[in-house]
């Protein structure tokens, strides 16, 4: 199982260091809400161990991943935009406005979103 990373935002919400308005929490992942949301709805699924993004998780601990999206979905059933739909992203790296390198899950509705993103 990996460390946790010191100077990781992400697993200090993990440990209560930093607070954060948790959703939903599962023995291996946490859900909370963005601090900067761009919709209605916007929360953060992550696993509770530090991968840095979805590959590095998918390569380490594949059934994680599938629980990671599990929790996605029951975010949006939760918040009641299920039907309506949803957007899940994860973003890789700098091109991509990675920020923070604790793998995470963006889930994002509420609103009409376009395609392609900008
Ligand atoms: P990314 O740009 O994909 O790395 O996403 C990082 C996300 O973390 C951004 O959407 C930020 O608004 C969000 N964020 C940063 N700090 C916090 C925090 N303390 N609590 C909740 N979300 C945060
Ligand atoms: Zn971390």
């Amino acid at each position: 199982m990996p460390e946790k990373v010191p100077d990781c935002l992400f697993c200090k919400i993990v440990t209560g260091e930093v607070p954060a308005t948790v959703v939903r929490a599962t023995e291996r992942t946490l859900a909370f809400r963005d601090i900067n949301p761009q919709a209605p709805t916007h929360v953060l699924v992550i696993p509770k161990e530090h991968y840095a993004n979805a590959a590095e998780l998918a390569s380490a601990a594949d059934a994680l991943v599938s629980e990671v999206l599990l929790e996605a979905h029951a975010v949006a059933v939760d918040d009641g935009i299920a039907e309506a739909g949803y957007r899940l992203v994860f973003n890789t790296g700098p091109n991509a406005g990675q920020t923070v390198d604790h793998m995470h899950c963006h889930v994002i509705g509420g609103r009409q979103m376009h395609w392609p993103p900008g």
